[in-house]
């Protein structure tokens, strides 16, 4: 009886023990609930990826992590969100920081030597935004003879450089909510980046009124899941993706996050189909 219960306890235990290595965060994020996923997210782009004071977080990109997770085995509770900042994503990832990145992140053929997307999701443009009174900027090739605010590691600013404006006073901060403040005060002329992401940020209840969008629709941004290269995670996360689509989720999330800035979204895009 005793040896019995000693047993059961050591089985139990080796169980425990080799779950946790399977689900661990950093690891490939398998497992049921209870066992901690690290999701990388934008928290300053409004209606996008966003920490509010309280500590709460916002926007199209966390609803779409939150699903994702569901779908592989964790609850919301379960998820540890992590700051992934532009220029950081590719590192997070193969460093094993997080186990999958939901930031507002464009497939692309240079990322794609560093890691793997999941998805398209979502289909942005990039545009700019200037301050409302400005009537100086009609086109791209405007922002040549202007002091343009972006982000490092961003395919924003890289657009600028080598096709959009390359003789622009091209400014690149860590994150897109350093470049409004600029803005507002006139140290830039013009902050570029995807349209959805300003659109959050025009409709900012203090800066209602103070901003506007060109409307130039300068690319096209496929916004995809990065997960580590080689990771089975990105057949699994297309899955929950196609389901999410299918069960009228995503219809819900753009609603609810990009309604409010009256940003007129794509439809949906075909999983595992870039809009080049
Ligand atoms: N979608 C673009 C990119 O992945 C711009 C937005 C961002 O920096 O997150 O670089």
């Amino acid at each position: 009886m005793r040896l019995h219960q000693v047993t059961t306890a050591a089985v139990a235990a080796l169980a425990l023990s080799l779950t946790a290595a399977a689900c661990g965060s950093g690891g490939d994020g398998g497992g049921g609930d209870g066992h901690k996923i690290a999701v990388g997210i934008k928290y300053d782009q409004p209606g996008i990826g966003l920490k509010t004071p309280d500590g709460k977080f916002t926007g199209l990109d966390v609803d779409v992590a939150t699903y994702v997770a569901k779908e592989l085995g964790h609850k919301p509770a379960d998820i540890e969100w992590k700051e992934a900042k532009s220029a950081d994503r590719e590192t997070l990832l193969q460093r094993g920081d997080v186990d999958f990145i939901a930031a507002s992140y464009s497939i692309t053929p240079e990322r794609l030597k560093k890691v793997d997307f999941a998805g398209p999701y979502f289909l942005a443009h990039q545009d700019v935004l200037m301050r409302a009174d400005d009537n100086s900027i009609t086109k791209p090739s405007d922002l040549n003879d202007k002091k343009l605010c972006s982000v490092t590691g961003s395919t924003s600013a890289q657009n600028v450089k080598t096709k959009l404006a390359p003789k622009a006073q091209l400014q690149e901060y860590g994150g897109y909510s350093e470049c409004l403040t600029g803005l507002e005060n006139k140290a830039v002329d013009a902050l570029t980046t995807d349209d959805a992401i300003l659109a959050g940020f025009a409709a900012q209840p203090g800066f209602k009124g103070k901003f506007k969008l060109g409307g130039f629709r300068m690319s096209n941004e496929n916004y995809g899941i990065g997960v580590q290269k080689g990771s089975e995670l990105k057949s699994r996360i297309n899955a929950a993706l196609e389901k999410m689509v299918a069960d009228g989720s995503w219809d819900a999330y753009v609603k609810k996050n990009l309604g409010p800035s009256g940003y007129k979204s794509e439809s949906a895009p075909k999983i595992g189909v870039i809009v080049g």
